[in-house]
């Protein structure tokens, strides 16, 4: 018997009293138990607090992607326990590529974004600045700073692992402690992959807890600083979220909960095509990974009329090669439900659905594993011939192997279809056709959190309609609970608050770390090309002597480069054109004029120019016209051990203080 401990202020707590037991999905047998109504939840929220928050946020983002780094391949080394404590919950070993190695994988993403898409700082900027005033003496930043509670993380039983790490990744990449609260089914696996992330060292004090069993009254002490985001049936967000505490002190409360997930084998796709065979695949595979048990798995399956019955002769096909077994033996493709109480709560579900349509493939009652003491259920397939009379298929989620096949007859009908989910993770459309494409986005983008396209020319590559992408956004309107997650560097803001702030340039430089145009310029140094990454600072400028562009430069690049654009050597057809006076000089040419003025030849710790951003040429420069370039330090950021990316602010003028030109240059620079 497996004691499943909490891990709270510090100390691992065994199960005491309220602990409940948890089965083996594959045996029926006892093999743990959870949870402690005596655990001090109170001191829990204070450790995080007063260790776990200030400790994180003294780092930096990178100082945490690096962290989450370390701990992904640390957890990696590591899986093979993970993958044998998950059997029990029913898991195939294919299953536990998805949620032990998917959540890994989704970890080290989120460490690869923190390091390429965050400063090396502890503010996060979010957009441009916004000029306020007429001299742009007053302008307007928004900024991301992380909460300075904790984020309660109440997860589903369906993925042990991935469901804590891609919301903890996020998390602690933001800079808060977390405190996971797994769904006892299958918290036994979560604590060992908690107590792994613990013994590692990686994490400082406070930074992860865990609670094995009930929040007690956490719920009612949470504030404005903390987070809760659940993941879970509707009707317990319902609940949660309607906890009086929750409302009066305006707690951020994340749902991702049931979704009655459709995917529409488009018009194009009829049988003989590679796109029928396809969505038959997708829909074979949803209908049986994690034996269902998956918050985007297809459950409404949408057919043009007249393919309804070659697709069901082709699903039906399919699930009789489906082995259902013990997930420990190799050729079982779709283990036993989580346990004895889900499964069932899906024949229940699957009785109500079959109200309104007809069971097509697998009886529970003749399934040859009917009286095995595991919680196995066959994959249930179902037709419903009238889905504008039904409700259940679209209202009913039975939360295992079961899905629903039902025609429309034209893509508005298919989108009415699919919006009768009333809100949904994931919607899915197999076809070629991009006009069914761009009509069904129209028309149902607004209820689901992401559309997945799929055909032929994507099929080889996609990454399959149920699975959830670290970088993309992972949520749903309405029934799948209105929330968001993943969707890269905006995790990570689901845990912080954006703040506008306004001010001077320097008053905003000084809080982002970056340079604002018109903050105080450092001019008096000597030139930044001959100083290495650390020796510079925000604001470094030079300013350089001014150059006048002739007709002969002109002339010299066109015929060097090719480019005998007529505005470059037509005075008549330049002149007829609305942005032109006559013959100007190409912008290719100015910047390269910029470069010849503000470089210092020498080998120095300027390693390499590695791109420019953000240009827009503002003036055009005709022949006569002098320019002259004011190069900024804008921002540093630390790219490895040796050398840093330094972003610079670069602006033309002409003879006239006019503005020409403007762009961010990128070059690597030794530290
Ligand atoms: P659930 O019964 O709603 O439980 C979800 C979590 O809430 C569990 O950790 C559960 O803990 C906890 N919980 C229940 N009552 C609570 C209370 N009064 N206070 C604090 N926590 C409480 O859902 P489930 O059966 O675990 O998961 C299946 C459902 O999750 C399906 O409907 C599925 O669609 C949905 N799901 C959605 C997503 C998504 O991303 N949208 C992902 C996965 C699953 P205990 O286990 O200890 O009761």
């Amino acid at each position: 018997m497996r004691l499943v401990h909490s891990f709270a202020a510090g100390q691992w707590i065994a199960p005491g009293p309220g602990a409940r037991a948890i089965e083996s999905a594959i045996t029926g047998e006892v093999i743990a138990q959870a949870g402690n109504d005596a655990l001090d939840v109170q001191a829990m929220r204070a450790f995080a607090r007063d260790r776990g928050t200030v400790a994180l946020q003294a780092m930096t983002f990178h100082d945490r992607a690096r962290m989450l780094k370390a701990l992904a391949l640390y957890l990696r080394e590591h899986r093979q326990v993970l993958y044998d404590l998950s059997f029990d919950t029913g898991a195939t070993q294919s299953d536990h590529l998805i949620d032990i190695d998917g959540g890994i994988g989704t970890m080290l993403v989120f460490a690869s974004k923190g390091r390429r898409e965050m400063p090396d700082s502890r503010i996060y900027i979010d957009g441009p600045p916004e000029q306020l005033s007429r001299t742009g003496q007053f302008q307007g930043q928004h900024i991301c700073t992380p909460l300075q509670g904790v984020a309660l993380h109440i997860n589903a039983f369906n993925f042990p692992v991935w469901g804590m790490l891609e919301k903890l990744a996020p998390t602690l990449l933001a800079g808060m402690p977390a405190i996971i609260k797994p769904a006892t089914a299958t918290s036994y696996v979560t604590e060992v992959c908690v107590r792994l992330m613990l013994d590692s060292g990686l994490l400082p004090d406070g930074a992860l807890q865990l609670i094995a069993g009930g929040t007690g009254d956490l719920l009612d002490h949470l504030d404005c600083q903390d987070v809760v985001t659940f993941t879970g049936s509707a009707q317990t967000a319902k609940q949660l979220r309607a906890t009086p505490n929750v409302l009066n002190s305006a707690v951020r409360f994340t749902a991702e909960q049931d979704s009655l997930n459709a995917s529409v084998l488009g018009p194009d796709a009829v049988q003989g095509t590679p796109e029928f065979d396809l969505f038959v695949t997708e829909a074979l595979r949803e209908m049986t990974v994690k034996a269902g048990q998956k918050c985007t798995a297809i459950r409404r399956i949408l057919a043009p009329s007249a393919q309804v019955d070659a697709l069901i002769t082709a699903l039906r096909a399919g699930l009789s090669k489906i082995t259902v077994g013990n997930p420990r033996e190799t050729g079982t493709d779709m283990g036993p439900l989580v346990s004895s109480n889900q499964k069932m709560d899906v024949l229940q579900k699957a009785a109500q659905i079959g109200t309104e349509a007809e069971r097509v493939f697998g009886d529970p009652e003749t399934f040859s594993m009917a009286d095995d003491q595991g919680a196995f259920l066959p994959p249930m397939l179902f037709h419903c011939a009238d889905p504008d009379a039904a409700h259940a298929v679209h209202d009913v989620e039975a939360f295992g192997p079961v899905s629903t096949v039902m025609p429309y007859n034209d893509m508005d009908h298919a989108a009415a279809l699919l919006n009768r989910g009333k809100g949904s993770l994931v919607a899915s459309v197999i076809t070629r056709d991009g006009d069914v494409a761009r009509a069904l986005a129209m028309a149902s983008a607004p209820f689901h959190g992401r559309l997945y396209f799929n055909n032929r020319d994507s099929m080889a590559e996609a990454t399959g309609h149920g699975a959830p992408l670290p970088h993309m956004v992972h949520g749903g309107p309405g029934r799948a609970g209105g929330g968001e997650e993943l969707g890269g560097v905006r995790a990570a803001l689901h845990y912080m608050q954006r703040t506008a702030v306004q001010g001077s340039p320097d008053i905003l430089s000084a809080i982002t770390g970056k340079w604002t145009p018109g903050a105080t310029e450092h001019v008096d140094k000597p030139h930044p090309f001959t100083r290495p990454f650390d020796d510079l600072t925000i604001g470094d400028t030079l300013h350089t002597p001014s150059r006048t562009v002739t007709l002969d430069d002109i002339e010299t690049f066109a015929n060097f480069t090719g480019d005998t654009f007529y505005a470059h050597m037509d005075h008549a057809a330049a002149a007829a054109n609305p942005f032109f006076p006559g013959r100007v000089a190409h912008g290719y040419l100015l910047l390269s004029f910029a470069a010849g003025l503000f470089v210092q030849p020498d080998p120095g710790p300027v390693l390499a120019n590695t791109g420019l951003d953000n240009l827009r040429f503002m003036k055009p420069v005709e022949p006569g016209d002098s320019i002259k370039v004011r190069l900024t330090v804008k921002a540093k950021t630390p790219r490895n051990d040796d050398y840093g990316e330094v972003r610079w602010h670069v602006a033309l003028t002409n003879q006239n203080d006019e503005a020409v030109a403007e762009y961010e240059l990128l070059t690597m620079n030794e530290y």
